[in-house]
């Protein structure tokens, strides 16, 4: 098992976000993880990630307390994250915001390759790599945020809405790259509005209530749920 989440608990101030979750991610996989907005989706990628502190549990990455790292030595150590919103630097050319993704390495040799490879993927953000990210369509600006994710050659890549705000076609284009990208051999863990499309791509899912985990399964059987159905694919 790559990422191993126990009895995780998460409190902004006094108020606590997550109620002591488990999960698991094996390597490889592509995990979804549904919750309707509130549930803790974005509090859990972000507390993974070493942005929030648990309160308690643990979260074991290839058996290391995760936990205790800062976030610097966490993106280091294998895991990226491509956070709500984008965030890409405006101001900063493509190839300068990819450079950044790098950061934690000092290996040209496989920063070189990295982008050739997201180059490959997005051949967009080739063809644009001069071009301030401020002035990105707001596609290109995802397609960049997840390129400077994998610059840091992530074993995990966190996703936090990837297909928030797009026209339909490149939603398609961003989960299909997705599904490349974890055949590459990364393992995705996927927070997504866009339940059925994530589903489709993905191998097993979680679904979060307010802070609790309260059910699990392939994702064949939760697209296959009528719970799952009701709640989060609008009953289809
Ligand atoms: P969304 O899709 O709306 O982002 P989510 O499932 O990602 O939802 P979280 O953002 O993780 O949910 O929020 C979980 C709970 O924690 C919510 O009750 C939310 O109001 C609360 N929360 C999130 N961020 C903060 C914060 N910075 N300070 C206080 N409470 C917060």
């Amino acid at each position: 098992m790559l990422l191993k989440i126990e009895n995780l608990h998460v409190k902004y101030g006094n108020i606590e976000a997550l109620h002591g979750i488990n999960l698991d991610v094996n390597e490889g996989e592509i995990i979804s993880i549904l919750g309707a907005n509130g549930a803790g989706k974005s509090t859990t990628l972000l507390t993974i990630s070493g942005l929030l502190r648990p309160s308690e549990g643990s979260i074991l990455f290839n058996g290391d307390a995760l936990h205790k790292l800062k976030a610097h030595q966490i993106v280091a150590a294998g895991i990226a994250h491509i956070p709500e919103g984008r965030r890409v630097f405006s101001t900063l050319t493509v190839q300068e915001n990819l450079r950044l993704g790098a950061f934690t390495s000092a290996d040209q040799q496989q920063i070189q390759k990295n982008q050739e490879w997201i180059y490959e993927l997005f051949p967009i953000l080739e063809e644009r790599r001069n071009q301030l990210a401020g002035t990105l369509s707001g596609g290109e600006q995802q397609m960049l945020a997840i390129g400077r994710g994998l610059m840091s050659s992530p074993k995990i890549l966190l996703l936090d809405e990837p297909s928030l705000g797009l026209a339909p076609i490149l939603v398609k284009t961003i989960f299909q790259t997705l599904k490349q990208i974890n055949q590459a051999g990364v393992t995705l863990v996927l927070v997504e509005q866009n339940a059925r499309m994530a589903l489709k791509i993905a191998h097993r899912g979680y679904v979060l209530e307010v802070g609790n985990i309260v059910l699990q399964d392939t994702a064949q059987a939760l697209l296959a749920n009528q719970d799952v159905q009701n709640a989060y694919l609008g009953g289809a």
